[in-house]
């Protein structure tokens, strides 16, 4: 006997009509393309832009820090397997406090693999803590997976104009005037979500007047696996580490250069020799001399969470359900969670004939993980009120905190399996079991 909503037999309207809408193919959207299409089952996705134009270089000159439990999530998904050449394992996190052109501060943090539990890592050979990957390297592994997987179609451009629900199915228009069927719209269309707005999904957002300033260093010496965060008075500056550019071997590193809002349009205009300079001084001189290798790009910062996950026949994810501060790398792990629970009660639905739509497997969906958003939301945030700034009193607080964390075993070993992405209620891809 079948419990629960049964699923609903969609006779075909178009021959885009899908069990599974995702509107948005950007990381988060090509993700849980993977995921569902990994499971079989029927999904459409839409872009507003070609595949072929998100996988050019200027398109997104980021690397993310890909914790160990959203590596786990890639590789059981068969993702992971396309990326290995592009990723740097991080060996070490150097947490540092400091002013642009003085040494920073003796009071730091330093998280190294040897802080970790036997459970976690019963020595290196374990794994690292997570990796460094370019955002483009990880868009062209999850498109290489997608094409692989008969149940997943990629229709781009396309855009939604209008959404109905109706009784079974949620009706999609397009803007160039076709219409889907679907069972369940997911909106993975990032911050300036439509159809979170179309379904009246309320959110609370605000700027930082932050932008984040990013590209790619090349430097003289090896940075043997260490990402290193250093907190300035405008904002933290991440100097990640990346694989050895092929061919050369130059060693290189990704920078994510948080800078106050005004400032921006000066570091954008500085030349490349002035600007790899500037780096060196806020950085200091571990690694040599930095020369700027591609564009730079500039992210402006914004917090954006949203008060539900769901709406009828609709689930949100990645950027359009929260958007944090980039402080901690942690943005794309959150989302990838998402993911892993969002296919996780699709599938087990599916597995029992029910509709992927119904309600009550969407409310489960906004109460698995709008705790974990809330929960990253105000640790980002406050991470970034307590760092950004130059006030003596909070600067010394701040130095004997991190000195204080760095002595005390237990409390490290929290904040590391916090960010390594392996505690609370984890989704079977999280655990590497397949959905
Ligand atoms: C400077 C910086 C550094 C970061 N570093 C890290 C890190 O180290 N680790 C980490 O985990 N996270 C990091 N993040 C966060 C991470 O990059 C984002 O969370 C992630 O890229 C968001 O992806 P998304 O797919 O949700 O949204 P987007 O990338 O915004 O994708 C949305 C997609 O939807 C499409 N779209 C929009 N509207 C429509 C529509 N109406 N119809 C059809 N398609 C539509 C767009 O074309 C786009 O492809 C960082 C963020 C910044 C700004």
């Amino acid at each position: 006997m079948k419990c629960g909503p049964e699923r609903p037999n969609l006779s075909r309207m178009s021959e885009l009509d899908a069990e599974i809408c995702i509107v948005g193919g950007g990381l988060v959207g090509l993700s849980l393309a993977a995921a569902l299409g990994s499971a079989g089952i029927d999904t459409l996705l839409l872009d507003a832009r070609s595949v072929e134009s998100g996988l050019q270089p200027e398109f997104d000159g980021r690397g993310s820090a890909i914790a160990r439990g959203s590596v786990q999530i890639l590789e059981t998904l068969g993702i992971w397997q396309n990326c290995t050449r592009g990723a740097a394992p991080i060996l070490d996190i150097r947490v540092s406090d400091g002013r642009p052109g003085e040494p920073p501060s003796p009071l730091f943090l330093h998280y190294g693999l040897e802080d970790l539990g036997k459970t976690e890592a019963p020595d290196r050979a374990a794994g690292p803590m997570g990796h460094i990957i370019e955002n483009r390297f990880l868009r062209h592994a999850l498109v290489q997976r997608i094409a692989a997987l008969s149940s997943v179609r990629i229709e781009a451009p396309a855009s939604v104009a209008r959404h109905r629900v109706q009784s079974g199915h949620v009706a999609l228009t397009l803007t160039d005037g076709r219409q889907l069927r679907a069972a369940l719209a997911v909106a993975a269309e990032g911050r300036n979500s439509g159809l979170r707005a179309a379904a009246a999904i309320g959110h609370k957002t605000w700027s930082y007047r932050q932008v984040g300033v990013v590209t790619t260093l090349g430097h003289e010496e090896d940075h043997r696996g260490t990402a290193h965060e250093c907190f300035l008075p405008d904002g933290p500056f991440a100097v990640l580490p990346l694989t050895d550019e092929e061919g050369s071997g130059r060693h290189r590193s990704s920078l994510v250069w948080t800078a106050r809002e005004a400032q921006c349009e000066r570091i954008m205009a500085l030349d490349d020799t002035a600007f790899a300079a500037a780096c060196r001084r806020r950085f200091g001189d571990s690694l040599g001399s930095f020369e700027q290798i591609g564009r730079r790009f500039a992210y402006p910062l914004r917090l954006l969470l949203a008060d539900r996950f769901h709406a009828p026949r609709m689930a949100i994810i990645g950027e359009t359900a929260h958007a944090i501060h980039p402080i901690a790398g942690q943005g794309l792990n959150l989302s990838l969670r998402d993911i892993a629970a969002l296919a996780e009660l699709i599938v087990d639905a599916r597995r029992l004939g029910q509709d992927p739509g119904n309600p009550d497997l969407l409310a489960r969906y906004t109460r698995w993980r709008r705790f974990d958003a809330v929960a990253l939301c105000l640790v980002t945030d406050g991470l970034n009120r307590l760092f950004s700034n130059d006030i003596p009193p909070l600067r010394l607080a701040r130095g004997l905190g991190l000195a204080a964390v760095h002595r005390a075993g237990p409390l490290k070993r929290f904040f590391m399996r916090q960010a390594m992405g392996i505690t609370g209620a984890l989704p079977r891809l999280t655990r590497g079991e397949a959905l």
